[in-house]
């Protein structure tokens, strides 16, 4: 996930300032790549105002998320953004304590969300 590297700590924070901001960011790098409906394949659909997509003809809705792995994240998607954003910019190892103490979200959480980021990188 190299998405966030080169980037400082406060332009960071100043572009992702809400979970919609992160999900503004998802959907960008999701139209990077051809859209397709996972229910009829159908290859068209409307981006809505918490950038969902919704299929033009079965009106199926695919969130932000879906198919990333911030999908299902519990404590945010600016907590998981700024976990990705640590792992990819710090050189030293990050504990799940550590980031579950500066982030307020109990360790088990953070090693979870931390070991999905580890195995997205490789
Ligand atoms: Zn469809």
């Amino acid at each position: 996930m190299n998405i966030f590297k080169g980037q400082n700590l406060l332009e960071f924070t100043g572009r992702f300032k809400t979970d919609l901001d992160c999900k503004e960011y998802l959907s960008e790098l999701k139209d990077i790549s051809d859209y397709k409906c996972t229910k009829c394949s159908h290859t068209a659909y409307q981006r809505k105002a918490d950038f969902s997509r919704q299929c033009n003809i079965c009106n199926h809705r695919e969130s932000a998320t879906a198919g990333t792995l911030f999908h299902k994240v519990k404590f945010g998607l600016r907590k998981a953004f700024l976990i990705c954003f640590e792992m990819s910019t710090t050189t030293k190892s990050l504990s799940a304590s550590y980031m579950g103490v500066r982030l307020g979200i109990t360790e088990k959480s953070a090693r979870y969300f931390m070991h999905k980021v580890r195995e997205a990188m490789q």
